[in-house]
């Protein structure tokens, strides 16, 4: 259970050390947009059709049309990847989901056309407790309450069987198929995607840095 904890821990530390490469990295490529001699922050005001706005056109064009494609491409790399390993039936991600959303949260995203969140709910019902989730999966439930994540509700799946296997296999729902597209979710060591997570999150976490910093000069560049 340690194991779990530090890992935790290590990720954090782990992702403030990729998020400031990741941030170098991109303020470099601002940097050899800049106009020859304008001393300026990307992020302030400039006049209309000036050199400033100039760059600002360039950089912008360069984070949504370079840099987020080139992250788009490696996502898809990372997820091509996985068909390299095979679910191993352990029934934990049938047995224990975990969502930010209420149920009824759930089904009013469902009611304004989030597909993900209805087929959420034509999957899972919720634990009455958190004490039952914890039978399931402890260490991870534990890791939760040591992060202080109170915001999180545990679901189960009704069709898996006693003897942990799926009641209704060849229609199970697209989710069902596509678990675990996150490589940043935390995946039980008896998952058969571990090794695959294990490997590529540093890719990943680059990835999710990158989105971040693009996410937020797109929103503090002037337009
Ligand atoms: S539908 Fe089947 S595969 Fe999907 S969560 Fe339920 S038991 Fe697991
Ligand atoms: S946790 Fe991983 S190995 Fe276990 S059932 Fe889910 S996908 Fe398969």
């Amino acid at each position: 259970m340690n194991e779990l904890y530090s890992s935790i821990e290590n990720l954090r530390s782990e992702y403030r050390e990729i998020f400031k490469k990741s941030l170098a990295e991109i303020a470099n490529r601002i940097d050899e947009l800049r106009p020859d001699g304008l001393d300026a922050d990307v992020t302030d005001k400039f006049p209309v059709n000036s050199d400033g706005a100039l760059w600002q056109t360039k950089v912008l064009d360069m984070l949504e049309n370079d840099i987020s494609k080139e992250v788009y491409r490696k996502y898809k790399e990372i997820l091509a990847y996985r068909s390299q390993f095979k679910c191993v039936g352990c029934a934990t991600c049938c047995n224990l989901a975990c969502s930010e959303f209420s149920p009824v949260e759930l089904k009013q995203k469902a009611e304004n056309g989030d597909n993900f969140a209805a087929q959420f709910l034509s999957v899972f019902v919720p634990y009455a407790s958190k004490e039952d989730a914890r039978k399931v999966y402890p260490e991870y439930i534990k890791m939760l309450e040591e992060n202080k994540e109170d915001n999180v509700y545990f679901y189960h799946c009704p069709k898996l069987t006693e003897d942990k296997r799926c009641s209704d296999y060849e229609n199970r729902p697209q989710i069902c198929r596509d678990f675990p597209d996150n490589p940043l979710s935390i995946l039980p060591k008896s998952c058969g995607y571990k090794q695959w997570k294990d490997e590529i999150e540093p890719l990943a976490l680059m990835l999710h840095s990158m989105v971040e910093i693009i996410e937020y000069y797109k929103e503090k560049i002037p337009q």
